[in-house]
Parts: C-alpha cells; sequence; structure tokens
C-alpha cells in the first residue's frame, strides 16, 4: 500500500478502481509553410469549431453546476478570441513561416508560462485555462475529438491536471473522487468538483507512470489522503467512513428543503461557519440558509505574505456567487493568538490570548484592514455579503471601524469600482461588549457571539489548555446571562443576533437559545440539519 497526501479541495471519502486520465499527446511537428494565409484561414475554422464546443460545455454547464460556475466557458471563449493571444499566434505564422498547430501551441505554452509565473493565486491557476484553450484549438485542428470521458463504472478519475472542459464533461455518476498532481484549490476544477459534491485532491505528489487504470485506492479528502492499493483494514475505515457520510446524506433528504420552525411556529434562521471557499458546496448539499462566520483569517495562515486584495476578492466573489443571493457573513481578519503567521511578526506575547489580535492588529495597521475591507465591498455587487468585526470591546472601535469604512467607501467611488451598502455587525464574544451592548447595538446592524471566546474570557479559561477542559463550562449561567443580555439589547434596538460560536450546535441548549429570542444559529455545515431536527422537535 502507498499513502500519498494532497491538499483536500473536497472532503468525503472514495473507495474504487482508478482511472488514470492521460493527456491525448500529440508530437506537435513543427512544419515550414508557404502560405500563412492559408494557416490562418484553418485556425478561423478551428476556432469556430472551438466556440461551438464551448458553447455546449457552457450550455450544460449551466445545467450541472448553475450558471455563476458555467461562466468559466464564457470565458473560455472570451480568451479564444483574445487579441493578445491571437496577434501572438499570427505572428509566430507568420515570421516562423510555420504550421497553425505548432504556433497555436507554442503561443499556448507562451501564455500559460506568463500566468503560471504571477504571483497572485488567482492568475496562476489560469495557466490551466490559457492550456485548456490552446489545446482544444490543436486538437480542432488535427480533426481529432475530446477525450473519451464517459466512464462505464464509477472509477476514482486520476490525472495531472483536469481542465474545468474535463471535469465538467464526466458524468458525475461515475466519478467517485478527482485526485490531481498539480492544481490549486483556488482552479475551476477545484470549484467545480465542490459544486458537483465530489471527493476531490489536488496537489498530490503521485507517479502516473507507475499507476494503472483498475488499480483500488481510498481517497480521503478530509484528511487529503490517497491510499493505492489499500489494505483491508483501510479499505474497512474507509467504508465505514462512507456509511456515516451515506447517513448523514439520509438524514439531509429527509429534512432538505424544510423550514427550522417549532411546533409553535417559532422560526430560526440556520447558517453554517466556513473557513474557505473549499467549504462552500457543503454549505449547499447541507441546506444551511446561509454563512453566517467566514473565517477569513484562514486565507493569511500558512503562507509567506499577505494576501493581495485581488486574491481575497476572488475567494469572497466566489463565495456570494456559490451561495447565489443567500447571505455570507465575513468576518475580518481574527489572527493572533491560536491563528498565527509568522510574516505578520507579531511578537512573542506573555498572554497571546488576551494581545495583540483580531481587531487589535486591523485598527493599528489600517493598510492591512483597508485591503480586507475593499476586497469585501468590491465582492459585494456579486450576491449578499455582510461584514463582521471580532472581539470588539468598546464604542470607540466601532467608531473608530466606521471612519475607516466610510474612507475606504470614498476611495472606491472616487475609482469608479462599484460596491453595495453592506450590512455591518459586530461579534460578541468579550465580556465588556455584552456588558455595554446597549450602547453597541445602536451603532451597528447585527451580532453575532463567539461563545468560544466569550466562555474563555467570562470564565479566565484559555480554550486552549487541554487540562483546563474539566472547567471549561460552556453553559456556566454567566455565559447564558451575557448571550441574553446582548440578544435582549439587539432587540430593543431593532436589530438581529446570531450565535456562531460552538455552543450554537449544542443541541441541549436549542430551546434556551429559541426562547431567548435568538434569530440565527451558525454551525458547521454537519450540524445545520441535526440542529434543524432540533428546531422542528421543539414545542
Ligand atoms: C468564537 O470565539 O466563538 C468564534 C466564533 O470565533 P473563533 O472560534 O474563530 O475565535
Ligand atoms: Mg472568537
Amino acid at each position: 500500500m502507498e499513502c500519498l497526501k494532497g491538499k483536500s479541495a473536497y472532503a468525503g471519502v472514495a473507495l474504487g478502481k482508478i482511472a488514470v486520465l492521460s493527456k491525448q499527446d500529440y508530437v506537435i511537428k513543427r512544419k515550414k509553410i508557404d502560405s500563412p494565409e492559408h494557416e490562418l484561414e484553418r485556425i478561423e475554422k478551428a476556432k469556430e469549431k472551438s466556440l461551438e464546443q464551448l458553447q455546449a460545455l457552457y450550455d450544460r454547464a449551466v445545467v450541472e453546476v448553475g450558471e455563476a460556475n458555467a461562466t468559466i466557458f464564457e470565458v473560455h471563449q472570451m480568451m479564444l478570441e483574445d487579441d493578445d493571444f491571437n496577434e501572438e499566434i499570427e505572428n509566430i505564422i507568420r515570421t516562423e513561416m510555420v504550421n497553425a498547430e505548432y504556433a497555436v501551441a507554442k503561443a499556448g505554452d507562451d501564455f500559460s508560462q506568463m500566468f503560471a509565473s504571477m504571483d497572485d493565486e488567482y492568475m496562476k491557476a489560469r495557466a490551466t485555462d490559457v492550456k485548456d484553450i490552446s489545446e482544444r484549438l490543436v486538437r480542432n485542428l488535427y480533426g481529432k475529438e475530446d477525450n473519451d470521458l464517459n466512464y462505464s463504472e464509477p472509477v476514482i478519475v486520476v490525472a495531472d491536471d483536469l481542465s474545468p472542459s474535463e471535469t465538467v464533461q464526466m458524468d458525475k455518476n461515475k466519478i467517485l473522487a478527482f485526485v490531481t498532481v498539480h492544481g490549486s484549490t483556488n482552479s475551476h476544477t477545484a470549484i467545480l468538483a465542490r459544486m458537483m459534491n465530489i471527493p476531490a485532491l489536488v496537489s498530490t505528489p503521485l507517479n502516473l507512470d507507475e499507476l494503472k487504470s483498475g488499480m483500488e485506492a481510498v481517497v480521503d479528502g478530509f484528511t487529503g489522503e490517497v491510499y493505492i492499493n489499500p489494505t483491508e483494514e483501510v479499505k474497512n475505515q474507509a467504508l465505514e467512513k462512507i456509511q456515516k457520510e451515506k447517513e448523514k446524506q439520509e438524514l439531509l433528504l429527509t429534512l432538505k428543503g424544510k423550514e427550522n420552525v417549532t411546533k409553535s411556529g417559532k422560526e430560526i434562521k440556520i447558517y453554517a461557519n466556513i473557513g474557505s471557499v473549499s467549504d462552500v458546496g457543503y454549505v449547499l448539499t447541507n441546506d444551511a440558509g446561509g454563512i453566517g462566520l467566514f473565517r477569513s483569517e484562514f486565507l493569511y495562515i500558512g503562507r509567506n505574505d499577505l494576501p493581495s486584495e485581488e486574491e481575497q476578492f476572488t475567494a469572497y466573489k466566489q463565495t456570494a456567487q456559490m451561495m447565489a443571493g443567500k447571505k455570507v457573513i465575513i468576518r475580518t481578519l481574527d489572527i493572533g493568538a491560536d491563528k498565527q503567521a509568522d510574516y505578520l511578526e507579531l511578537g512573542e506575547e506573555e498572554n497571546p490570548a488576551l494581545g495583540y489580535r483580531a481587531i487589535r492588529i486591523c485598527l493599528s495597521q489600517p493598510e492591512i484592514f483597508k485591503v480586507q475591507l475593499r476586497a469585501i465591498l468590491r465582492a459585494s455587487v456579486y450576491g449578499n455579503i455582510s461584514v463582521m468585526y471580532p472581539m470588539i470591546i468598546s464604542v470607540e472601535e466601532v467608531l473608530k471601524i466606521k471612519e475607516i469604512m466610510a474612507e475606504v467607501k470614498a476611495e472606491l467611488t472616487e475609482q469608479g469600482m462599484p460596491f453595495k451598502d453592506i450590512e455591518e455587525g459586530i461579534m460578541i464574544e468579550t465580556p465588556a461588549a455584552a456588558m455595554i451592548s446597549d450602547e453597541l447595538a445602536e451603532l451597528v446592524d447585527f451580532f453575532s457571539v463567539g461563545t468560544n471566546d466569550l466562555t474563555q474570557y467570562t470564565l479566565a479559561i484559555d480554550r486552549q489548555n487541554q487540562k483546563l477542559d474539566p472547567f471549561y463550562n460552556a453553559h456556566h449561567k454567566a455565559v447564558l446571562k451575557f448571550i441574553k443580555m446582548a440578544a435582549d439589547n439587539a432587540h430593543k434596538a431593532g436589530k438581529w443576533i446570531g450565535i456562531c460560536g460552538e455552543l450554537g450546535a449544542d443541541l441541549t441548549l436549542t430551546k434556551t437559545f429559541v426562547e431567548m429570542g435568538i434569530d440565527e444559529l451558525s454551525v458547521s455545515p454537519s450540524m445545520v440539519l441535526k440542529v434543524r431536527k432540533a428546531v422542528r422537535d421543539l414545542d
């Protein structure tokens, strides 16, 4: 058995035979030609055919993965018509007097390398798109058909990389999982896999030459691992996980589309918490009404520099588009304490949980904060986005945030960048915020209670310290009183209040929260339907 670790693009477990997808390799010969005009004519014809194929792929993708995700094929059509790309092809043909196939392949390689060398992760991922269209054009010049991607039995597709068009052409009932050697979690292929609800790993160090279609494998999209020729033990564990997932799915089927209403008719919203765009598919399959907490700091962690405005904009925009009008609450950078990013050089602290973190960093380094606010505002036109600020302790902080927000909006207006006037909320996760929630409620549109930190700070118990687990009591009366106090103050001011800490998913408290008048519970996607059941079972 061989076990390899890649990056999970979508969770889920699969056990089955692999199908190794080898690229149709043509040896693209460089031939001298006499008539550049003739080659350019051939390219025009191949382009027409490619545009037709892309239109068919777009139509299919709209049905399979929705309009927002299908736009990638519109983008491919636009790329095919791109002036720079076409001029480069023409240039190669005319100056080198070479055949169309060679010129297209060369221009495709040049453009794709240019994208691949860019710093911005989003632009980097576009290298695959350029290769996809140039390969399509070459195929059509040779008069070859697309790769046959219709498998007769369900398989785990293993490939060097998968282009969006290959992904969408596959019959999703025949795909157990995708595993690719290259590709980023930000690629459209990864996004499509998520939308199709198929476990997927990218950046997996497989040696494709050693793999043969028909070999057995287990893909664990939770851990990012793939096992080739798995042992009986690994297979049994996988089967157990698959069974558990199936049970969840069954529960989902019975509750999907149902309202979160108690027997006496009281309604509560149930949203989901996410850490990255890759979680959105899970939010949708679990039928959450929205995203109540997008922990944006995960975009900042595990890398060597700050994420750019474009990178963040793309992540927020994709999330908003995939949620198709449902609410997406983005929490601004909540770094520090247990969530560290070395490049920010936050320094050693005696008491990191009480230290330089979250909104304190953003208010001290507004240049970092502003980039994030710009990205959030710019993404707001693509869906229903709200913003929420963590670790608030004072009215002054909220007033300062409002000032910065106003500056950012003025800049965007001046630059002609569109944005919406989004809802702004704060987290209630410090005793101070709960105590002055009457004043804070006047300044914001909503509250969301971070019970993980609220418990830590109320009980003076480090949430990271395992030794203190026996003392960490999130049901402590003091914590519940703070939540009730914040709920009453929010409602007095005509504002709404949610809970996005782990306590929101505590089914023994669902009744208490409904009675308190909590308007929204945001829980991990896998808990959405369980909480829905608890709400529906209430009298
Ligand atoms: C919380 O503190 O309850 C919360 C939701 O935020 P985090 O767990 O990310 O600190
Ligand atoms: Mg918190």
